[in-house]
């Protein structure tokens, strides 16, 4: 099938802070694999390869070199405020420009995105109306008829209801910006990682969470095989799966984790799980170890129940210990994720870094509690919050005051804990020790 009219695309990530990763930009590669399909010209403009110094003039000069009558941003919740005053400005030096934006951001917030220089938000699950829209054109008429597009008509906008959950892809990403970025491709301490996504949304509801949302709140998988398929595709020997959690199904792992030993599809797999599924599916994580799986980001959030239960997460502490214990001993590196509160005293820091050191936990990442817009969280802190500016919005920054001590003196217990961990990681990633599950020391 071949688009209606010729036009070429350009599609923006905005560069955001990040010391702790920098992966190719997957959701703008699903447009830019949709494009090479429709025979849509289209490039992939990945800020995150550049500095932040000259960023309007570096992207207007693409716009004008590349002749692009179509811009679209990926919007995430840290980057909102930069689309809108970026498309404001883009808008003024070119009053052509048909300006689209699209990603996590779009998919919950659509309206935030309800500007004079916008003209097109799309909130779908899935790609399937953006196809129809390459293929029949950017008019009104053809709008109307999709699902999930806002767009304007004499000035107004006209919001289209998204359309039911997806389960699949509908095609194969363009990996170009991959390839391309490669170089500045990593993850802090561990290398270079292509991503792939093997399903949508999360079965759980904790309250913090902006990734269980999306799919209209819907968790579906992608059929296995397929994705087995696209992974012996990529040419790269590390994979995350950014999957809000890879391991749902048993008995879907362990016919992926199968697969992959008969094919021989010889890869670091790196991905997330619950802690209960951890602890309560020891028996599956030896076949996940032959299989690659070396690195499991674990949501542990806590080390109190009632911050747990606060959180509805629905494990323990217990569970987390055990989930730790279960990966370490099958030489698999839990990462540890924490998501430091609020309402943490004094003892409550002590009480994380002895948890820490007690499990004998390397690898570990703290984000401040921070109330996303459109999670559970923000509509019960929604009153309560403070300096809540986009780019504030990464887990690095206080957006709810702390209840037990200044925000001076909660950032500096945060920066502590970087501290107290984060020099054991780098020295035993120095002497190549880092991914030895059984050893304690520094080196
Ligand atoms: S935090 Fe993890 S388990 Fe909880 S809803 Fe989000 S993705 Fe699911």
């Amino acid at each position: 099938m071949e688009a209606s009219k010729k036009i070429k695309v350009l599609l923006v990530r905005p560069k955001f802070s990040s010391i702790v990763a920098n992966l190719e930009p997957l959701g703008l590669e699903y447009i830019a694999g949709l494009c090479r399909d429709l025979g849509v010209e289209c490039e992939i403009f990945d800020e995150f390869q550049y500095s932040r110094c000259f960023r309007f003039s570096r992207l207007s000069r693409k716009i004008e070199k590349g002749g692009y009558d179509f811009v679209g941003f990926h919007a995430n919740a840290n980057t909102s405020d930069y689309i809108i005053n970026t498309s404001d400005k883009l808008k003024k030096k070119f009053p052509n420009l048909y300006i689209m934006v699209g990603g996590p951001e779009a998919e919950l917030n659509y309206k935030d995105f309800f500007t004079d220089s916008i003209d097109l938000v799309y909130h779908d699950n899935g790609l399937n109306s953006l196809k129809n829209i390459f293929l029949e054109g950017f008019l009104p008429e053809v709008l109307n008829k999709q699902n999930g597009v806002c767009f304007k008509i004499n000035d107004e906008w006209v919001v289209k209801e998204k359309g039911a959950p997806v389960d699949n892809f509908i095609t194969r990403p363009d990996r170009t910006a991959f390839n391309k970025g490669l170089k500045k491709n990593f993850i802090f301490l561990k290398g270079s990682f292509a991503i792939a996504k093997a399903s949508f949304s999360c079965p759980f509801e904790c309250t913090f969470c902006y990734c269980t949302k999306m799919n209209s709140g819907v968790y579906t998988e992608r059929p296995i095989m397929d994705v087995i398929d696209e992974i012996e595709s990529i040419e790269h020997p590390r994979i995350w799966f950014v999957d809000d959690t890879f391991l749902v199904d048993k008995e879907r792992v362990k016919r992926f984790c199968e697969v992959i030993i008969e094919r021989k599809i010889k890869k670091h797999f790196l991905a997330y799980s619950r802690a209960d599924f951890l602890a309560e599916n020891p028996d599956i994580l030896p076949l996940m170890y032959k299989a690659g799986f070396r690195d499991i980001l674990v949501g542990l959030e806590a080390v109190s129940d009632d911050l747990l239960d606060e959180y509805n997460k629905q494990t323990s502490k217990d569970v987390n210990t055990q989930a730790i214990k279960n990966l370490a001993d099958n030489n698999i590196v839990c990462n540890g994720l924490f998501v430091v509160s609020h309402k943490s005293s004094r003892q409550d820091f002590k009480e994380l870094y002895r948890f820490i050191k007690k499990n004998n936990l390397l690898w570990v990442v703290f984000g401040i509690f921070t109330p996303y817009k459109g999670t559970d969280a923000y509509d019960e802190y929604k009153e309560r919050l403070i300096k809540f500016k986009s780019k504030r919005l990464d887990g690095l920054h206080i957006t709810i005051k702390p209840e037990k001590m200044s925000s001076f003196m909660f950032m500096v217990r945060v920066y502590m804990l970087y501290v107290l961990t984060y020099p054991k990681i780098i020295c035993r990633t120095i002497f190549k020790t880092a991914y030895d599950t059984k050893r304690t020391g520094w080196f």
